[in-house]
């Protein structure tokens, strides 16, 4: 044996370290009514004191054993059995297993509005970018230092972002109102202050019986999509903004939708928009 080089304590313990065969060991004091546990035999006690390696797992030993709650449990005759800490049974669930795979991940609220409405991919994807101010605008141009317009290429009047293309922008607008008002949806124009597209958008649903809800998203992703384009059109080819332009090609784009099997888009009639 080699040779005990100080008494100490820790967290309540009487601990000695003991150097023994080129091996750091703690030599620990155990109080007399842990020796006789069952859950210790494995480890190495004699006459009352627990040897440990000295390294920093004895140590974390010594310190969970000191733990409140250890010091709070109540030792029972009882047989040990498997708690699953994921569900509030305690029993192991492969969905509770699933969530956890979730923990910590960043909700994204209108994500049922969007996968489950009628759209092409692109459209959603195009969606889904702009909801998390993804898109090639002019702010985000200008975050890089790359060559991007004043002013908003549609109605010319505020700083182009791709929240204010789709909502409160002049021309996207007057498209909303030429587009909801024949289907008795008037209220739910965007405002001239809406900031945001995805609080517009879940307001809009709202409002709307549940059968219905579907087939407007699925225009307002129509919408927003042929905004996007013609946006597009007038930054790139050169096009004029222009509010009928924008309807006249959403109304081809439905008939197209309609036609590759959208059946809740069917129901719209748009041949009152304007
Ligand atoms: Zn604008």
């Amino acid at each position: 044996m080699g040779e005990i080089l100080f008494f100490g304590r820790i967290d309540g313990f009487m601990v000695a370290p003991l150097r023994a065969l080129h091996l750091w060991l703690l030599i620990v004091c155990l109080p007399e009514f842990v020796t006789s546990e069952q859950w210790l035999r494995p480890l190495k006690i004699i006459g009352g004191f627990l040897i440990l390696r000295g390294d920093s797992l004895g140590l974390e030993f010594v310190n969970f054993f000191n733990s409140d709650c250890i010091r709070e449990f109540d030792l029972s005759d009882q047989e040990d059995r498997h708690i699953w800490k994921l569900d509030a049974s305690g029993s192991y669930s492969s969905k509770s297993a699933y969530r956890a795979y979730f923990f910590g991940s960043v909700t994204f609220e209108p994500w049922r509005r969007l996968w489950k409405s009628w759209a092409p991919n692109k459209c959603k994807t195009f969606l889904l970018l702009a909801i998390h101010n993804r898109c090639w605008t002019a702010d985000r141009l200008a975050k890089r230092g790359l060559p991007h317009p004043d002013k908003c290429p549609l109605c010319d009047q505020e700083e182009e972002t791709i929240q204010h293309l789709r909502t409160p922008c002049f021309v996207a607008r007057q498209v909303w109102f030429n587009l909801f008002v024949p289907l008795n949806l008037s209220g739910s124009v965007p405002r001239q202050n809406e900031s945001s597209f995805a609080e517009w958008w879940r307001r809009t649903i709202k409002r709307l019986k549940k059968e219905d809800r579907k087939e407007v998203s699925s225009l307002i992703i129509l919408g927003s999509w042929m905004i996007w384009k013609h946006r597009n059109a007038c930054v790139l080819e050169g096009a004029s903004p222009s509010v009928n332009s924008v309807l006249s090609s959403l109304k081809d784009e439905h008939c197209l939708w309609c036609l590759a099997g959208t059946k809740k888009l069917q129901g719209l009639d748009l041949g009152r928009v304007a």
